[in-house]
């Protein structure tokens, strides 16, 4: 679910300061990191990564050495952006879910239809 990760990160980013894109594939943000505010003395330094792992976002600080999911970033910076990023993530789940138990419904409704039709040959 890589995409409502990488949707969320933009639109977490308003809210850090200093924010950059550097790639996209994998995903890769620099920032001043909003945990430990980064430098003190030069506000242009920037030691916050948003990294892509595997299917998700992490935060990682190069100054404070922090390491957490883009889930418990949302939620210290924006409760209500958090609330959203948790239903959509649960509405895709429980998509993907029911699409897997309509596969096994089919399946077993198509056994059964061929179970009784070698029935009826008898
Ligand atoms: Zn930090």
């Amino acid at each position: 679910m890589l995409w409502i990760d990488t949707k969320y990160a933009g639109l977490i980013s308003p809210k850090l300061d200093k924010w950059k894109v550097k790639q996209t594939n994998p995903f890769v943000a620099n920032f001043r990191c909003p945990i430990c505010g980064d430098s003190a003395s030069n506000p242009n330094k920037a030691r916050g990564y948003l990294l892509q792992h595997k299917n998700s976002m992490m935060l990682k600080c190069h100054n404070c050495g922090i390491s957490m999911g883009l889930d418990k970033l949302i939620e210290k910076l924006d409760s209500s952006l958090y609330q959203q990023y948790k239903l959509e993530k649960f509405e895709k789940n429980l998509r993907k879910n029911l699409s897997i138990l309509n596969l096994n419904l089919k399946q077993k409704v198509s056994k059964t239809f061929q179970i009784l039709s070698k029935i009826s040959q008898i």
